[in-house]
């Protein structure tokens, strides 16, 4: 049996229902960039990980996005008190702590604002650790920073996570991975990046911890 002691949460969209109000900031503040709003059909087209194909519609340089990007962070941040937890994953957190395994967040969000949405949220008390940074290189820096300084082995933990980028980070950081369907990317993305498991809702979260639980252990195979 696998020693899993860490349950990792990723916030934006795993924890949080970030994805509906980013959507509905970028549309507020689109004009101001000479930008057009999100249509629904975008949106699914992102979900489905086509996210060159939209800015080769719009004719928005990566730059820009990146811009836009910063500023709906931003606004965001100052809304945080109106983010609601993405439903159901209250009970399941719990139940997850109740298991005695040690639950950490894992965000390139400000720790402030994770800080402020759990005590708005009842959750005040529901994680060991909050661990938020970035790197230009990748998530899988950012995890390896917090296992050096949690002193915490890749091979204990668990990461849940619903961008494609999630799991990868998690595969370079020699981390198992469940990906979560309910936010940004479809589950036909996130099946083709071969997470561990996948969660399509957050009662599922449990069962696909045990089934992580109970998988064999190999030896980590070479990916370059
Ligand atoms: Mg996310």
């Amino acid at each position: 049996m696998r020693s899993i002691k860490y349950i990792v949460f990723d916030f934006d969209g795993t924890i949080a229902d970030t994805i509906e109000p980013a959507f509905n900031i970028f549309n507020s503040i689109a004009a101001e960039y000479n930008f057009q709003p999100i249509t629904k059909e975008d949106r699914e087209e992102i979900r489905m990980g086509k996210p060159k194909d939209f800015l080769k519609k719009y004719e928005i340089s990566e730059f820009k996005l990146l811009l836009i990007l910063l500023r709906v962070r931003k606004e965001m941040g100052k809304r945080i008190l109106e983010i609601k937890p993405v439903k159901g994953i209250r009970e399941s957190l719990h139940e997850i702590k109740k298991s005695e395994f040690r639950l950490g967040i894992l965000t390139s969000n400000a720790k402030s604002n994770v800080e402020l949405f759990l005590r708005n949220s009842e959750l005040k008390d529901i994680t060991d650790f909050i661990y938020s940074g970035k790197s230009l290189f990748g998530k899988h820096i950012v995890m390896k920073r917090l296992f050096d300084r949690e002193k915490i082995n890749p091979g204990e933990i668990i990461y849940v996570g619903d961008e494609i980028r999630d799991i990868e980070a998690s595969r370079n950081a020699g981390v198992k991975v469940i990906a979560v369907s309910w936010g940004l990317s479809s589950r036909k993305l996130l099946e083709s990046a071969e997470p561990d498991q996948i969660a399509d809702t957050p009662k599922d979260l449990m069962q696909c911890i045990q089934r992580i639980l109970i998988l064999p252990e190999v030896p980590a195979h070479n990916t370059d």
